[in-house]
């Protein structure tokens, strides 16, 4: 399987922050895993136009469960896809925090993703006071089990598990922690989706930088990541481009 080195720039960014594309293309040219950005809707056009000829994919952050409507303010997969995307996160713990979002709205948005060719990266993860119940499984397991689509494929659908207590924290769980984590999700995904989970990727996402990405990417079932502040720079995410080709 190819591994995923994904960037979420959240609400960060403008035009003028595109020149972390042409540093980071210097770079990593060629990486040995995929390479993407979800950039804020407002660069998908102008950082597709900056990738273009590149490895480098860009995805967005969020759609709508509906193909278009009166839904003011909303995106719809299609028109990700067609101001460049090809990939989109989604369920992440802030839209889940912010907006209230379910695991049935998150499901039915990534058959939308799905159905508008886009890839789906849906996001779960426990809360500290989860994790300190040791609720930590059941709750991964009901967000997995509410947010895969029908449909889900190992082409199309990547699943980031994000504690999100390690979200932009500088906090990360022990190698130990994610391995079982992992490890879990890969079975249970299993159940959902078949011999496709073998070949499905699972990234993980929380305070990813250069200092750790080795020794998370070396553990099994960690097929890549999801990397929030770190992504904004390209002297940050290049070596965790490289820190995931090389593993
Ligand atoms: C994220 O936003 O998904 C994330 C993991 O953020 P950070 O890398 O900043 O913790």
């Amino acid at each position: 399987m190819r591994k995923l080195a994904a960037g979420n720039w959240k609400m960060n960014g403008t035009r003028a922050g595109l020149d972390m594309v042409t540093a980071l293309l210097a770079a990593q040219p060629n990486p040995g895993c995929d390479m993407l950005l979800c950039p804020p809707a407002t660069l998908i056009s102008a950082m597709t136009a900056a990738a273009r000829g590149s490895r480098l994919m860009v995805g967005a952050q969020d759609c709508h469960a509906k193909p278009s409507g009166a839904h003011t303010g909303d995106l719809a997969a299609p028109m990700l896809a067609d101001a460049g995307a090809t990939h989109v996160i989604l369920g992440h713990s802030e839209r889940r925090a912010d907006h209230g979002e379910t695991d049935d709205q998150v499901c039915a948005k990534a058959e939308a993703a799905l159905a508008a060719g886009l890839v789906a990266i849906v996001c779960l993860g426990e809360t500290e006071d989860q994790r300190d119940v040791g609720q930590t499984l059941d709750v991964i397991a009901a967000q997995l089990d509410g947010s895969v689509p029908a449909g889900a494929t190992a082409a199309n659908l990547v699943i980031a598990c994000e504690p999100v207590w390690a979200i932009g924290t500088g906090r990360t769980p022990t190698l130990a922690q994610i391995a079982e984590v992992h490890g879990f999700l890969r079975a249970r995904l299993a159940t959902l989706v078949g011999v496709a989970a073998a070949e499905t990727r699972l990234l993980y996402g929380g305070s990813v930088k250069p200092g750790n990405a080795a020794e998370i990417f070396a553990l099994p079932h960690v097929d890549g990541a999801l990397v929030g502040g770190a992504s904004l720079k390209a002297e940050d995410f290049a070596p965790i481009v490289a820190a995931l080709s090389a593993a």
